[in-house]
């Protein structure tokens, strides 16, 4: 575990902010987050979940939003998303590799 969360907020309607110990701040859109949970059902059998891969979201074209969100001890965040799927566990690791700032994406 090399990341630590400092703070979630949601930034917008459409867009969750993480802020990180190290002072780093990643902007994550809640439908790119729900499209890369990392659970088996969404992932399907132990593969490496990729960020950008897209699943069909069964919202019905509501905005997909989390109704809470929980820590999972101090090394991931559990995502209660409106479309009722919470097997999501996602690792900080994760969610850091995967930030979309423009630092992050030209660095990685
Ligand atoms: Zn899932
Ligand atoms: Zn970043």
């Amino acid at each position: 575990m090399k990341y630590r969360i400092k703070d979630i907020t949601e930034f917008s309607d459409t867009t969750l902010s993480i802020s990180w110990e190290d002072g780093h701040e990643s902007l994550y859109l809640y439908k790119d987050l729900r499209s890369a949970c990392p659970c088996a059902r969404c992932t399907g059998h132990g593969e490496k979940p990729r960020f950008k891969k897209i699943i069909p979201l069964s919202t019905g074209g509501q905005q997909v939003k989390p109704d809470s969100i929980e820590y999972v001890g101090n090394y991931a965040v559990k995502f209660f998303w409106n479309d009722k799927h919470d097997t999501g566990i996602y690792t900080l690791d994760y969610l850091r590799e995967n930030c979309t700032c423009e630092y992050c994406t030209v660095n990685s």
